[in-house]
Parts: C-alpha cells; sequence; structure tokens
C-alpha cells in the first residue's frame, strides 16, 4: 500500500472516523474509500452528537445533514445539503460525485436520490437529542438573538467531522460530514458542503478542510484560499495561518466563535490553525494514530 496519511477534526467523533478511515484503508481501500469510512462511522453512532444519527436538530427539532467529498486527481465533487432522515450522508455525498454529472443536489430531492439508490429514512432524533431540543426550545430568549444564541451555545454547538486523505506520491481527497450549527434556522446550509469553503483537493498543491462557523468560513472561502496559499509555495501550517490571519483582519467576529482550517500537501506535509481556543486534530501515518492541539498563529 502506498504511503497514507490521514487527518480529522475533533476529539470523540474524530477519533471514530480516523479508526474506521485506516481500518478500511489498510483492508485495501482507496482514499475514498477510508475517508467516506470514517465519515459514515462518525455518522452512524447515535452516542456522538456531533453528526449523523443523534446529531443536534435545528430550531424545528430536525436533523439536516450536509456532506460532501472532492478527489484531488480530477477536482471531481459531489456534494448534498438540508438533507434529513438519510444516513450517512457522505455515502450519498460520494454517489452524487460518482453517479451524476453534478457537483450537489439540495434537500428533499437530494433524499429522493438517497432513495433510488436504495438509502432507507430513518429517524435521525434520539432520546438525548430530544431532551436537548426541548430544553433549547423552552428556553426564553429575545427575537432576532435566537440564532445568535446557537451560534454561541458552546455546550450544544453541532461539530463537523472534516477529513483529509494523502497517499504517496501525489494524491488526495478531502471530505466533510455535518449536522451543521446546533438550532440552526431550518434550510441554513454552512461551509462544509461547499467546494472551496468546507474542502477543497487539488493533486496538483494538496488539499484543505474546514470546520467551525460555516458563515464565517464560507465567506472567507477558506479551503480554496488555503490551497491556492499552498500554490503560491506556503506550506499547509503557513497556508492555514495565512487564511486565519486574513479571516480575524476582514471578519474579526470570526474569533468569536472557532474557525478552523486544515491542510495537507500532495507530499504528505500537514498543518491546522484556528481563530480562537485549541483545536484537536486526528494524524494518522501510516496506521500510527495520535490527537494533536493546533491553535490562533501570532498576529
Ligand atoms: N462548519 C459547520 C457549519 O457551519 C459547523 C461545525 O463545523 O461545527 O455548518
Amino acid at each position: 500500500m502506498a504511503k497514507t496519511t490521514l487527518l480529522a477534526t475533533w476529539r470523540e467523533p474524530g477519533q471514530v472516523a480516523i479508526k474506521a478511515a485506516w481500518e478500511r484503508r489498510a483492508s485495501g481501500g482507496s482514499l475514498r474509500d477510508a475517508l467516506e469510512s470514517g465519515l459514515a462511522a462518525s455518522e452512524l453512532d447515535p452516542t456522538l452528537v456531533a453528526i449523523g444519527l443523534g446529531a443536534l436538530p435545528n430550531a424545528d427539532g430536525e436533523v439536516e445533514l450536509d456532506a460532501s467529498m472532492m478527489d484531488g486527481h480530477d477536482l471531481e465533487a459531489g456534494a448534498v445539503c438540508g438533507v434529513r432522515g438519510i444516513v450517512p450522508v457522505i455515502s450519498v455525498a460520494r454517489k452524487v460525485l460518482e453517479e451524476t454529472p453534478h457537483v450537489m443536489l439540495a434537500g428533499e430531492q437530494a433524499r429522493r436520490f438517497a432513495l433510488s439508490k436504495g438509502f432507507e429514512v430513518r429517524n435521525l432524533m434520539t432520546t438525548d437529542n430530544v431532551r436537548w431540543y426541548e430544553e433549547w426550545r423552552d428556553k426564553p430568549r429575545e427575537g432576532t438573538e435566537e440564532y445568535v444564541h446557537a451560534l454561541s451555545d458552546k455546550e450544544h454547538h453541532g461539530d463537523t467531522v472534516t477529513v483529509l486523505g494523502w497517499e504517496a506520491p501525489s494524491h488526495v481527497v478531502a471530505a466533510s460530514s455535518t449536522s451543521g450549527l446546533a438550532w440552526k434556522m431550518p434550510g441554513r446550509i454552512g461551509d462544509s458542503p461547499i467546494v472551496g469553503a468546507g474542502i477543497y483537493a487539488d493533486d496538483e498543491v494538496g488539499c484543505a478542510g474546514a470546520t467551525g462557523w460555516g458563515e464565517e468560513l464560507w465567506k472567507a472561502a477558506a479551503s480554496f484560499r488555503t490551497v491556492e496559499y499552498m500554490r503560491g509555495g506556503m506550506s499547509p501550517q503557513e497556508a492555514c495561518d495565512a487564511t486565519i490571519r486574513q479571516m480575524i483582519r476582514r471578519q474579526p467576529k470570526s474569533t468569536e466563535m472557532m474557525c478552523v482550517v486544515l491542510a495537507m500537501s500532495n507530499s504528505g506535509e500537514f498543518g491546522a490553525s484556528c481563530t480562537t481556543g485549541e483545536f484537536p486534530m486526528w494524524i494518522c501515518q501510516d496506521g500510527e494514530i495520535e490527537m494533536r492541539l493546533f491553535g490562533v498563529p501570532e498576529i
């Protein structure tokens, strides 16, 4: 097997994802297979509040999922957004990539597509997330503060698992799966399924991904920007730092909630950076798995 490095975001869901991704890779899977298996494992674990089954719902109490995959070999990409009642949505995104001429399918039509491919409708709410939702819904709040509250809900902020994969000598794939922000406005889509915002991959250079406050990351075109910084000669760490510095300078409110970019070059070097706090990232190099913390770059 070619030398392989895999990266996955956030502690518990990232750990599940990186282990499952490596297992698939070690049993002969391609990078696409590995990233899909990693995200699917995290989506299908009902004890993880992060993504898929048991994730935190929108303001109507419905789980709406987004996912994407991009292959650096030919820049082929597939994504779904605002999908209800289907897991794993990363597998639906991959089917969009491989079995349609399109890049993204949305909402009910994405669900119809999934059903036509043999996926089954599932109730994604668990006893715990029904209870958390009802607690949130019944809290007194003032008008327009409603969704801002969702952004600053530290306890219940919905995670995204973004995974990057590299194989020697120079192939990369990026993928992401999310339930978006907890208690989001129904129909709201964040950066994760958006090519250029939540993920980007180009074998000529490398790949990048994002997680955190999707509106800010999308406005920054964070993943594309980071790959383009690498194209200009920066290392992955320098490129992530440059994107985050740019965000802090041009989008100062991006420091109010963590925004993260991670990147890997087409030679397997990697880095990550965030607008505030400390960001945990899992790294798997040929089966050796460890978690490292990444921080805010010096301004
Ligand atoms: N980026 C995701 C979104 O805004 C959320 C997250 O990463 O936690 O939809």
